[in-house]
């Protein structure tokens, strides 16, 4: 079990009619970007493990070279780059 502090997960208090819950909200994710031009990825899932984990996994990834790491941009670029050298 993580020690408290380096808890990333955080609770909030919610009043119910019979007593006070503790709810425990996740940690926001970042949207993945692109790791040459650092545009945002669509079609990439993202958020909790447990989240994405549920999905299939043509939900969760596009099934073309480098997704995941490469816009469209990027990759054309880069296949016509490897192409003409
Ligand atoms: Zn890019």
């Amino acid at each position: 079990m993580v020690r408290p502090s380096l808890r990333v997960a955080k609770t909030r208090k919610r009043r119910t009619p019979s007593e006070t819950k503790l709810r425990r909200i996740e940690k926001r994710t970042k949207k993945p970007h692109c790791s040459n031009c650092r545009a945002i990825l669509h079609g990439v899932a993202f958020g909790s493990r447990n989240r994405v984990k549920k999905m299939s996994k043509s939900e969760r990834l596009p099934t073309r070279q480098h997704a995941g790491h490469l816009c469209s941009n990027c990759l054309k670029s880069a296949i016509k780059a490897e192409v003409r050298s």
